[in-house]
């Protein structure tokens, strides 16, 4: 094994090993650029119509200067860059796309977790190409998928998952950062805590009012401060802020879930409305899994809900079958935590996972272990 284990904190030590972390750079917008060449230069968005109350999905650097950002309300973007050219979704194209990429990186490792369609880690630890050298293998990458895809990609390259992430979005867009081993200690005291994923405008105030702006500064708090102020995720914020992660890149293919929602182009006014609209959904929802034949058994049902005031709330129960009267008393769960109108609804399913079927197969005594 190339890989050595040198990190400490709190007497726990940690796995280095050599992760590319690589994300296209606002890849919906750069798959409609590339398709079309009189596109290059405007401000491009991908998204919902601005009359159905859609929002953007992705937009490119060009759209950025005017304010405007993935997740924002298409009418609001347009407000904002009325030049901004807004394109459907296209999803066939961008999982084509996203294929191709991922075949490029599965030429350098199998050790492949993708996070989204634009996006995965790499363990190239063990990987023969380039004497092992993650550097040469990630810009190898991002000259690939220019020439091969046609749209630009940035990597990060860092002894974990953690850093390999931050890297990757350090020189965005088209842009490769290496962060080795001797550089992570004074790479993280620089590093903002808004930088650290998981750390969302929330955490960033209460950190803020707590003196913490940077990794620098986050050292000086203790475990029990930070497992005080943050519950579970302090103890993490304890490590990252270190530079220390040894999550293993997971390249299970395995999906955990599949749903299907809408949202409305006018709000469900009441409980009643939500519950006329709901078979529809659960029909849709049955469809898609028919289609999907591959599919670990159904492990639990769940309603997801999001009101006018824009909060969200899940409600889910076991269950091995998309159930109607299961999932009506899950909207009445969901739908009585706020009792507003609804603009998003929708119903989906959770798959048992892979390992939880072999270790039920082992609990109930089936005459496998012998083939095993
Ligand atoms: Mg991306």
């Amino acid at each position: 094994m190339s890989t050595a284990s040198t990190g400490v904190a709190n007497n726990r030590s940690f796995i280095l090993r050599k992760i590319a972390h690589c994300d296209c750079d606002c890849f919906y917008a750069s798959i409609e650029v590339r398709d079309n060449p009189a596109l290059r230069g405007k401000p491009v968005a991908v998204g919902g119509n601005a009359e159905r109350r859609g929002v953007l999905t992705t937009c490119n650097y060009e759209a950025r200067p005017f304010g405007v950002h993935s997740a924002m309300p298409t009418a609001q973007a347009l407000r904002l860059c009325p030049e901004l050219i807004v394109l459907p979704v296209d999803m066939p194209k961008y999982r084509q796309a996203s294929t191709e990429i991922r075949n490029i990186m599965l030429d350098y490792s199998d050790q492949l977790e993708p996070l989204s369609l634009d996006e995965a880690y790499l363990d190239l630890s063990d990987s023969p190409h380039f004497s092992g050298s993650a550097t040469r293998i990630a810009e190898r990458i991002r000259q690939r998928v220019y020439k091969e895809v046609g749209i630009t990609i940035s990597a990060g390259v860092a002894p974990n998952k953690f850093l390999a992430k931050v890297a990757s979005d350090w020189q965005k867009p088209d842009g490769l950062t290496v962060i080795r081993p001797e550089q992570v200690a004074t790479f993280v005291k620089q590093l903002p805590v808004k930088r650290i994923p998981g750390v969302g405008p929330v955490t960033a105030a209460k950190l803020q009012r707590m003196g913490v702006q940077d990794c620098a500064d986050l050292q000086q708090c203790s475990m029990t401060e930070l497992s005080h102020s943050f519950g579970r995720f302090g103890a993490r914020l304890y490590e990252l802020c270190r530079g220390l992660d040894d999550r293993p890149v997971s390249s299970s293919r395995e999906r955990k879930s599949l749903s299907v929602e809408h949202t409305l182009s006018e709000d469900l006014p009441d409980l009643s409305a939500c519950e006329a609209y709901l078979p529809a959904l659960t029909e849709e929802l049955v469809q898609r899994l028919a289609r999907q034949k591959s599919w670990a058994p159904i492990h639990k049902l769940f309603v997801k809900l999001r009101f006018n005031d824009f909060s969200r709330t899940t409600a889910e129960c076991l269950s091995d079958s998309v159930d109607n009267a299961k999932a009506s008393e899950l909207l009445l769960t969901a739908w009585q935590r706020k009792s507003r109108p609804v603009r998003l609804l929708g119903v989906g399913v959770r798959f048992r996972s892979q390992e939880l079927e072999q270790l039920d197969l082992f609990a109930h005594g089936s005459g496998l272990h012998s083939e095993l």
